[in-house]
């Protein structure tokens, strides 16, 4: 790790891995590891309908929602709206997905470590239309 400052010009943005996610998903990096830090850290900016499909991360995942409207939903727990300024801490191996709110765009900060063997995100089935558009449970 050396000491620098990585322009935002320097840097492209690029469409989310198509395999991974539905919609229109666009990534920007922020930072991805270097000895010793574990840290990876992306801002990523769904349109509507937009979502990761299902996935959990090795050692867990804290994103941070900096526009817009989301929806998040935990295996078996009801879907949540998000909005700008929440932080959503998801526990290790939690099967989970987050995304846009159906009809609004939501950009947050996603960050996350690797594990002792370099693990950090397992990727699975695409999140249904019926799951992604349920009413969202009443913030707490
Ligand atoms: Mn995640």
């Amino acid at each position: 790790m050396r000491p620098r400052i990585m322009r935002a010009a320097s840097r492209s943005t690029a469409k989310a891995e198509a395999a991974n996610f539905v919609g229109d998903v666009l990534s920007d990096p922020v930072y991805a590891p270097e000895q010793p830090s574990r840290l990876r850290a992306s801002r990523v900016t769904f349109m509507p309908g937009g979502r990761t499909n299902w996935h959990q991360h090795a050692v867990g995942q804290v994103l941070y929602v900096l526009s817009g409207v989301g929806r998040y939903q935990l295996e078996g727990e009801p879907v949540q709206e998000i909005v700008a300024g929440d932080t959503v801490v998801i526990p290790p191996n939690a099967r989970h997905w987050h995304g846009s709110a159906p009809g609004t765009m939501m950009c947050h900060l996603a960050m996350s470590e690797t594990d002792d063997q370099g693990r950090a995100t397992s990727w699975f089935e695409p999140v249904s239309d019926g799951d992604y558009t349920k009413t969202p449970a009443k913030a707490d």
